[in-house]
Order: structure tokens, then sequence, then C-alpha cells
């Protein structure tokens, strides 16, 4: 089964706080198509697109957010840009009147790269619940 397959391979890579790929987009050693982008955060188009729009937001300072569920208040100000920026992905995109914005965190929830990262979505039905 492909499921199995992508839970068991994002269950082996584990949160061990090393430099991730989204380094070396960050630093643009690695390209991407670039979305939007300020002094605090970066968005680019993923490279597995899972819908018609499928943007990846991230703070260019990862400051221990390898997940969500290592956020500490000191991080507020960060999560309301990435926020924010997803809104600002959707505008410029075209899908401002539907999309999703998604967050997996951690392996249970197929997270794979260790660099907190907003995932927005659009561009078709989108299905509820997601899987
Ligand atoms: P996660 O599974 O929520 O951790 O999401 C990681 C996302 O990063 C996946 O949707 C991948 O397709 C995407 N990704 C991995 N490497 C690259 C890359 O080099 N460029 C753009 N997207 C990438």
């Amino acid at each position: 089964h492909d499921e199995e397959a992508a839970a068991k391979a994002a269950a082996i890579n584990a949160d061990n706080g090393a430099p991730t790929i989204f380094d070396k987009i960050i630093a643009k050693e690695i390209p991407s198509t670039i979305v939007y982008e300020d002094d605090k955060v970066l968005a680019f188009k993923d490279i597995s697109p899972q819908a018609p729009v499928h943007v990846l937001v991230i703070p260019k300072f990862r400051d221990g957010l390898t997940q969500l569920g290592k956020a500490e208040q000191r991080h507020g100000e960060i999560l309301g840009q990435l926020l924010y920026a997803a809104r600002i992905v959707a505008e410029k995109e075209g899908i401002l009147d539907g999309f999703r914005v998604v967050i997996n965190n951690g392996p249970s929830a197929c997270q794979s790269v260790y660099h907190l990262h907003l995932h927005v979505l659009g561009g078709r039905q989108m299905k509820w619940p997601p899987g």
C-alpha cells in the first residue's frame, strides 16, 4: 500500500533538530518557485502538489520550530505572520474564496520535513474529512 509506505517513511523521519532541505531553499541553494517572500517568511510551491494550488509557507528562521508542537509563547508573532502570509498566498494564487491551510505535526500526521510549514491548498473542491 502506498499510504502505509508513506506513513512508515514519515515515522522513520524523526524530529532530530538537524538542518532540513528548507534551509537550502531559504538560502536559494536549491531552486524553488517563490510565491511570496519578506524578511521573516518564505512561501514557495510544493514540489509534489496535492491540489492545483499547493504552496508551503515557512519561517526563514526556524528558531526551534521543527514542528508546531514545539511552539512556545515567544513564537506567537511568527506564527501570526505565517498565517497572514497564507492569506496573502491565497489571494495571489486566486483562491481566496476557498482554500485550506494544513500543518502536519509529527510522525502520525505524516510530517516529513522538520521545519515548521503551512500547506496552502486550493484550486479544486477540497474534501472533508482529510485523510
Ligand atoms: P510534510 O509532509 O507536511 O512535512 O510536508 C513536506 C512537504 O515538503 C511535502 O509536501 C513535500 O512535497 C515538500 N517538499 C519536500 N522537498 C521539497 C522541495 O525541495 N521543494 C518543494 N517542496 C518540497
